[in-house]
């Protein structure tokens, strides 16, 4: 039996009001002071602040409440169970494959704990583009050092592992900067399986961190629930319907119907403007689910001549902002640096290949390395994005066309890549494009990149990062929201997820969802209570700060 301790057995067994699945059944009606749909990084920041101002929220959740006892390293597990539509979800033409979390805690059980602040220059360029003056550098600061101190956000202070090492050996040698990443981590056991779920609870998830605090506070939380429609009643929104779904997402029971004072849409890029879509919102200036970003990402892989075992140690300890910094904002696109865990079924389904390609590939696992190029999407004329559409069942698919700006992009990544592993020392590397063979030398491998044809499809391109969709901006003319999440047409509805970002950021998001959320989530705590909320404050029930 595991020593390890389960927050959520615990949780449980104090008496959470957690609903739905296994849990027990739904209410037919339920009322309420907030609504929260969805439990990921916006959700659960937004949940914490709002139960500690001593407000009854609600929160729901489409995917199932997992914890460490049921992460046991394994992909089939977690995949299927942890993922939107299974780890399987694609863009609209299949060209890239699209990963966010589906579960309690959403993308932020199953990211690789890296956090970044949003790069100076982006905010610079909302402030300027999209008139947001509160997302200033200087005004962002409190709220980034509020999160990281609730989040643990610090240096990795460890050792990369051998996967990040060749990053880090082969950008030094080349002269180009690899710092260390910042990781939401607390007493990390460097097992590398952050993308299955934290097996120790090390990863300061929402799953392990607010949601917690604010069911200790008397939140509800009801799972495999998916809210459906937003009920609009001239300028409000009346009621959310939500139906039941079982683990595959198929209908399960009964809708019903939760009312509150004020409604708050955290379903992630894609899933949010989906259901304000199916509620049938205004959306006067036609912006709803179009400027939807990916960081559409393309990846190399090499084989070391030492053992890499990849699949081992944090996934996300060295970047580099080398490619970023280099040229303008809005001119050719930059990417950054980072690297891929090498887990067998990721790597394998990921990197693209088939035969006896993917037998060689598989012989090498223990000595590859894994870069993988992050284009900053959202800047430029050409990097306008993807739409989201419905499905005629309502549910939602990105169509994001990948045109030849992107693609340029993506062979000036490739050629930095094979370049820095080979400087590492590589013994052959092999960028993610069906055409490209295993080349031995930066210089064979410099004149086939430069020769392949940079198309769709046989140019492997995917994506852990949506964005966008329900942008904020100071004008209703550039966005969904205002710059307090506040929905422009609908009184009682604000949006605090990845979806708000009026471009892509260029750095992991999870961090920028994370105090964007923060900053949204205190100033409706003060419009709905009048008290004044923190994070990095302790989580004293209502009842007992006013009997103080
Ligand atoms: C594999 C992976 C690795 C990543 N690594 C990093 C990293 O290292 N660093 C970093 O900064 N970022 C990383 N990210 C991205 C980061 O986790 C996300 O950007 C961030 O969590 C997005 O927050 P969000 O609130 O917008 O949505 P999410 O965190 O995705 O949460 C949305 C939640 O809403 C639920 N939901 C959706 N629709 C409905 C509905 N209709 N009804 C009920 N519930 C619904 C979903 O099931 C989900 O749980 C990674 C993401 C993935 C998938």
């Amino acid at each position: 039996m595991s020593s390890i301790v389960d927050p959520i057995k615990e949780g449980l067994a104090r008496g959470w009001k957690v609903l739905g699945g296994k849990h027990g059944p739904l209410p037919t009606s339920l009322d309420c002071d907030v609504v929260i749909v969805g439990s990921g990084a916006g959700a659960g920041i937004t949940a914490e602040l709002l139960a500690k101002a001593g407000l009854k929220i609600a929160i729901v959740e489409e995917g199932p409440l997992k914890s460490s006892s049921d992460f046991r390293q394994l992909e089939a597990d977690a995949y299927a169970q942890l993922y939107q539509e299974g780890g399987g979800r694609k863009t609209a033409d299949q060209a890239m494959p699209v990963l966010q979390g589906r579960c309690v805690g959403g993308s932020t059980t199953v990211n690789w704990a890296g956090a970044f602040r949003t790069p100076e220059e982006t905010l610079n360029y909302w402030v300027d583009i999209y008139g947001l003056k509160e997302c200033g550098a200087e005004a962002m600061k409190p709220w980034f050092e509020q999160v990281e101190a609730r989040l643990n956000i610090s240096e990795w202070l460890t050792d990369p592992n051998a996967n990040n090492s060749v990053l880090r050996r082969g950008a030094l040698k080349l002269g180009i900067k690899a710092p260390t990443i910042h990781r939401n981590v607390k007493g990390c056991w460097n097992l590398g399986s952050c993308g299955l779920g934290c097996p120790t609870n090390a990863k300061q998830s929402m799953l392990v961190t607010t949601i917690p605090t604010a069911l200790d506070l008397g939140a509800t939380l009801m799972v495999q629930t998916r809210a459906d429609k937003l009920e609009l009643k001239g300028n409000q929104i009346s009621g959310l319907l939500c139906q039941p779904v079982h683990a595959d997402g198929s209908h399960a029971g009964p809708a019903f119907r939760i009312t509150a004072k004020h409604y708050v849409v955290a379903g992630g890029a894609i899933n949010s403007p989906a259901l304000m879509m199916r509620s049938g919102l205004p959306n006067p200036n036609d912006l709803l689910g179009r400027r939807t970003f990916l960081h559409p990402t393309v990846a190399s892989s090499a084989v070391m001549p030492e053992p890499v075992q990849g699949w081992a140690g944090a996934p996300l300890a060295v970047f580099s902002d080398h490619f970023l910094r280099t040229q303008p904002i809005d001119g050719a696109i930059g990417y950054k640096l980072e690297t891929a865990p090498v887990h067998p079924g990721f790597a394998m389904t990921n990197l693209g290949g088939m035969g006896r390609t993917l037998v060689d590939k598989a012989k090498t696992f223990p000595h590859t390395s894994i870069l993988i190029g992050l284009l900053r999407d959202g800047f430029h004329p050409e990097a306008g994005g993807g739409v989201v559409e419905l499905k005629s069942d309502g549910s939602p698919v990105l169509d994001y066309p990948i045109n030849g700006y992107l693609l340029d992009g993506a062979r000036r990544a490739h050629l930095s890549m094979v370049e820095i592993q080979f400087a590492a020392g590589a013994k052959s590397v092999r960028p993610a494009h069906e055409q490209a063979q295993d080349y031995q030398s930066w210089h064979q491998a410099r004149e086939a990149i430069l020769a392949l044809p940079y198309e769709p499809y046989i140019t492997t391109i995917g994506s852990a990062h949506v964005m966008g969709g329900c942008a904020m901006a100071a004008t209703p003319a550039q966005g969904v929201v205002q710059p307090d999440g506040q929905h422009w047409q609908v009184a009682n509805l604000s949006v605090h997820d990845g979806s708000v970002f009026p471009t892509s950021i260029g750095a992991n998001p999870q961090l920028t969802v994370y105090a964007q959320a923060a900053r949204m989530a205190t100033g409706l705590a003060k419009r709905l209570t009048e008290r004044d909320v923190r994070l990095d404050s302790p989580a004293v029930p209502a009842s007992a700060a006013s009997a103080a």
